[in-house]
């Protein structure tokens, strides 16, 4: 399986200048020695810099989707909506979107062994108006083999799993060498999650999959584990970088994130409605109704 790398940065390939967000508390880098100016994460431009060296190289997903499809998406999805607060709509917060890699670790994997569930079947017996439940319980043994290919373990930590994996559906099949030229302008987020954790939550993650899978394949009505002797094995793992548009916007008090997919385009989005939008809104609308409804009268 893949080692823990003793030094958090020694993945990157050449000499690459690091940052920290005060902030928001990323950590960032971008190749040799230019400098970013805001944070990849939440645009503040209260960064420190800090110099730094990196060995290994992680492979790349490229760019197919350029900053002006992640703009024009963000605002065909909020200009034009009437109940989103304008601090969405506004153009710093358009210009701030930002072209990020992110550090991920692909892996293949596989699952093999014995599961033990106790099943069985419930027959309802009508006998005398009182309704019986007789219960037939067998042991079923299902053997396991199953191979998953490509499971994504999200390694940075400014980016919940549970918005990334909605739009996490990159091609590992086209995999770049890494080549500092397919990295270009972009920043590039640190690793920051603890590996081992990572690799736990992604064994859970394929363990509740496959359990599904091998009781939808049990034709009882019971389905209880009695013991899971199939075990769980990374094979292949790779570190890679993949590429996303993120928009953080700060709105009373709570962050939403725009995610697009830099690969495919595919689009996460958290919004919310303004009660100021809201009730301006309803407003217009009253008016509307209330000026057609007169003409309506005073015409005919
Ligand atoms: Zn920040």
């Amino acid at each position: 399986m893949y080692q823990d790398s003793e030094d958090n940065g020694m993945n990157y390939g050449i000499a690459a200048r690091r940052f920290h967000c005060r902030d928001c508390n990323a950590s960032f880098i971008s190749l040799g020695s230019k400098t970013i100016e805001y944070c990849c994460v939440c645009h503040s431009n209260n960064i420190e810099t800090k110099n730094d060296v990196y060995e290994k190289k992680p492979y790349i997903v490229p760019f197919r989707k350029t900053l002006e499809d992640a703009k024009n998406d963000y605002q065909k999805k909020v200009l034009f909506h009437p109940l989103v607060p304008f601090v969405f709509k506004s153009k710093a917060t358009i210009e701030a979107i930002q072209k990020v890699y992110l550090p991920v670790i692909v892996v293949d994997a596989n699952l093999q062994g014995t599961v033990d569930f106790l099943a069985g079947d419930k027959t309802k017996i009508m006998k005398e108006k009182v309704a019986f439940i007789e219960t037939k319980k067998y042991s079923v043994l299902a053997d396991v083999n199953l191979n998953y290919h490509h499971i994504i373990l999200n390694m940075t930590s400014k980016l919940q799993d549970r918005l990334f994996h909605t739009i996490c559906d990159y091609q590992f099949d086209q995999l770049l060498e890494y080549n500092p030229n397919a990295l270009g302008d972009s920043a590039i987020l640190v690793d920051d999650k603890d590996l081992n954790a990572v690799a736990d939550l992604g064994r859970q993650r394929i363990m509740k999959h496959a359990m599904a899978v091998i009781k939808s394949n049990i034709n009882h009505e019971l389905k209880k584990v009695n013991n899971n002797g199939a075990l769980l094995n990374f094979v292949n793992s790779k570190e890679v970088l993949v590429p996303v548009y993120l928009l953080t916007v700060h709105y009373k008090d709570k962050d939403y994130i725009y995610l697009m997919n830099g690969e495919n385009g595919a689009v996460s989005l958290e919004l919310v409605f303004g009660k100021i939008e809201i009730i301006l809104f309803s407003l217009l609308m009253f008016g509307l109704i209330f000026l057609i409804a007169f003409l309506i009268a005073y015409f005919l």
